[in-house]
């Protein structure tokens, strides 16, 4: 159990941390009574019929919900379907919940161990998708072999949030295997893993280039990742797949080498839990645990206004309920305090310059910030650089006033991206 200084006691440098050479233990958290998937639902909330309520499900069974759709989940335990309902997650995205109820008793689906002697990458599609750390397979499917380099982060992106450094410098023996799958099913074969500058001779012989960044917020970023270590700076409105990177986490890395190792689906997932108090751990839990059962394990309780915060202090998101499960891309989880979170409010922008100071994009935040809050898009794209954002969230952090400069940034994006589908032309 480790000690943070929660950031928004400190000044606005924030660092990342380095974690120890000799790594404790992940405590493992016990498999819960019952767990709930979030599958992708496209469509409308239409329940289906097939899987249903009732119906049996194996441990590492694949669970397609629409056969004319390529989404699916892996059902990390055995037992019966007891309830499929409608969610909305973040900007309107739908998913059905899928919940499980597990046996005693577990029964394995060895579909995917009987074809793990002939690796292929759309075996790797069709099983490993929401994997632990969730390996962005469609990112790779849908790049028509444009995708030439794929970048592997062993330092998280978000400060306090230690679980892919943990997991790349503990797991070596599986991300060697995991990066010698991806380069064997991929066209890809130059592969790179970033950590922390003085982490790096932890990784040698592992058939990928090493590098190390600073260990000053952002720099893990995947914007600056791309300017720092590759020498190629993102221009604004293109994605680092446009430039032909993709960037996987090392857990995702992992646990396509685990796959393979093992010819079980992994479904255990690593992550930071940090508490009110500023302790933190790496725990383990199965993919489906609803955050409640964390709290439950540590003696953690919520009180009104206490914030969860999945994901890591900058970039992550706050959540409503104690049912939400953890997704495979659930790096953290953060327990705040009332007192400890840092409120919006609706003070007006007093133009006092810090965002500005503190942009690593250099884009003049206040005059951006007061075309976002008047919904005016367009205008902030074309006059205030809307996309050469790199969402790191130093604006908000610094902001005097409160504004929520980094939600409307990422609200606007959204809105300008959803205006682009075709059922928004036609309405
Ligand atoms: S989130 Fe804010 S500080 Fe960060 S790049 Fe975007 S505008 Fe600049
Ligand atoms: S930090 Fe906030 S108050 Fe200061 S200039 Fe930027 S938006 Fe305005």
């Amino acid at each position: 159990m480790i000690k943070k200084a929660f950031l928004g006691l400190s000044t606005p440098q924030v660092n990342y941390e380095t974690l120890p050479a000799h790594l404790p233990e992940t405590e493992k958290l016990p498999v819960p009574r019952s767990i709930t998937l979030h599958h992708p639902n496209n469509a409308a909330y239409n329940i289906p019929s097939v899987p249903g309520i009732g119906d049996a499900v194996k441990a590492g069974q694949k669970l397609a919900l629409f056969p004319d759709e390529k989404s699916y989940v892996i059902s990390p335990i055995s037992g019966r379907i007891s309830a499929l309902s409608p969610y909305t997650g973040d900007f309107g995205k739908g998913y059905i919940a899928i919940t499980i109820a597990r046996d005693d008793t577990e029964t394995l689906d060895d579909t995917f161990q009987q074809k793990i002697q002939t690796p292929s990458f759309e075996l790797l599609c069709d099983y490993l998708v929401g994997a632990p750390g969730a390996p962005p397979l469609d990112v790779l499917a849908n790049s028509n072999g444009d995708i030439k380099t794929i970048v592997i982060r062993g330092l998280d992106p978000d400060p306090m949030v230690d679980t892919n450094q943990y997991i790349a410098q503990s797991r070596l023996k599986d991300l060697k295997k995991g990066i010698q799958i991806l380069k064997e099913v991929t066209a890809v074969q130059d592969i790179i893993i970033y950590t922390a500058g003085e982490s790096v001779q932890g990784y040698g012989h592992i058939g990928a280039r090493v590098a190390g960044v600073i260990t000053r917020y952002p720099a893990a970023l995947p914007h600056m990742v791309m300017k720092d270590v590759l020498g190629q700076v993102v221009p604004a409105g293109k994605t680092c797949e446009d430039l032909g990177v993709c960037f996987f986490s090392a857990e995702a890395v992992i646990s396509i080498g685990s796959a393979f190792e093992s010819g079980r689906i992994p479904t255990s997932k690593t992550l930071t839990f940090i508490k009110k108090d500023g302790t933190y751990r790496i725990i383990e839990t199965c993919i489906g645990t609803p955050i409640r059962n964390i709290l439950e394990a540590y003696g953690e309780t919520v009180n009104e206004f206490d914030r969860i915060i999945l994901g890591g202090p900058m970039t992550g998101s706050a959540v409503y309920t104690l049912d939400h499960p953890v997704q495979p891309d659930t790096d953290a989880v953060i327990v705040l305090d009332r007192d400890k979170a840092a409120y919006v409010s609706d003070y007006p922008c007093i133009n006092c310059g810090e965002c500005i100071r503190i942009c690593p994009a250099k884009i003049q935040v206040n005059m951006l910030v007061r075309f976002l809050e008047a919904n005016q898009y367009e205008e902030a794209t074309d006059n205030y650089d809307l996309y050469s954002c790199i969402e790191c969230g130093l604006c908000s952090y610094v902001c005097v006033s409160k504004i929520p400069i980094f939600q409307y940034i990422k609200l606007a994006k959204y809105e300008l991206e959803r205006a682009k589908t075709p059922e928004a032309a036609n309405a």
